[in-house]
C-alpha cells in the first residue's frame, strides 16, 4: 500500500484556508489547475511510497516512538508558494524547527522499519492546493491572492500515517483518496512530561 506520514490541520483551520481557496477557484485560469480535494488536505512529513504490508507492525512501533519523542508545537497556515510550475501550495509558520525534526524522525522511522526512503531535498513544509494541468498556467494571480493569508495557530499534537489510494483511470473511486491508517500523540507541551 502507498503510505506517507503527515500532520493534518484541524477542520477549523482547513475551513479558514478553504474560504481563500474558494476565491482562488473564481479567478481566471482556475480551471487550468487540478485542485486537491479538501478532506484530504495534509502536510506531508515523510513520503514512503509503496510499502510491503509485512513492514507495517515495525513501522507502527517506530512512528509511535518518533511521535513520543516530539513535544507538541504551535503551527499555523501562512502564505503560499510553488514548486516550479508543478504545484501551488499554502505554507506554514510557527515552530518550523520542531516540524522539521518530526519530519526527520518520521523519515528515520520508516528507514529503520526497512522502507527504502528516497534521499530528499531540504524539507519544505507545504499543503498542496493545486497542480497545473498544463505547463503554461500562470500561478502568480493565485500566489498573490494567497500571499496575505494567515491562519489561526493550533497545537500540533499528532503524527498520522496516511494511506494514499491512487485514482484508477475510468473508475470512480469509492474509497477515499487518502485514508487515515493510524495516529500517534506527540509527547505533550514542551517542558512538561508528556
Ligand atoms: P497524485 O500523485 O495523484 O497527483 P498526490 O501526489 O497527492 O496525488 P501521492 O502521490 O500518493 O498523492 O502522494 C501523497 C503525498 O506525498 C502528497 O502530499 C505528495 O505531494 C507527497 N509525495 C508524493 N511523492 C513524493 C516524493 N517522492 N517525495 C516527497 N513527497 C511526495
Ligand atoms: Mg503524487
Amino acid at each position: 500500500m502507498r503510505l506517507f506520514a503527515a500532520v493534518l490541520p484541524p477542520p477549523a483551520r482547513q475551513d479558514e484556508l478553504g474560504l481563500v481557496v474558494d476565491r482562488l477557484h473564481r479567478l481566471p485560469g482556475a480551471d487550468g489547475l487540478r485542485w486537491t480535494s479538501r478532506p484530504g488536505w495534509h502536510l506531508t512529513l515523510a513520503f514512503m511510497g509503496e510499502v510491503d504490508e509485512e513492514l507495517l507492525p515495525e513501522l507502527r512501533v517506530r512512528l509511535a516512538r518518533a511521535a513520543h519523542r516530539t513535544p507538541s508545537f504551535p503551527l499555523r497556515l501562512h502564505g503560499a508558494g510553488h514548486f516550479g510550475r508543478r504545484a501551488l501550495w499554502a505554507g506554514v509558520a510557527g515552530d518550523l524547527d520542531e516540524l522539521r525534526l518530526l519530519a526527520e524522525r518520521a523519515d528515520a522511522a520508516a528507514r529503520r522499519a526497512g522502507i527504502p526512503m528516497e534521499e530528499h531535498r531540504r524539507y519544505q513544509a507545504h499543503l498542496t492546493l493545486a497542480r497545473p494541468r498544463r505547463e503554461e498556467v500562470d500561478l502568480h494571480p493565485f500566489l498573490d491572492e494567497l500571499a496575505t493569508f494567515e491562519g489561526t495557530r493550533w497545537e500540533v499534537g499528532e503524527l498520522v500515517l496516511v494511506r494514499s489510494n491512487l485514482p484508477v483511470s475510468g473508475v470512480r473511486g469509492e474509497q477515499p483518496r487518502y485514508e487515515r491508517v493510524e495516529g500517534w500523540p506527540l509527547a505533550g507541551p514542551a517542558g512538561r512530561p508528556g
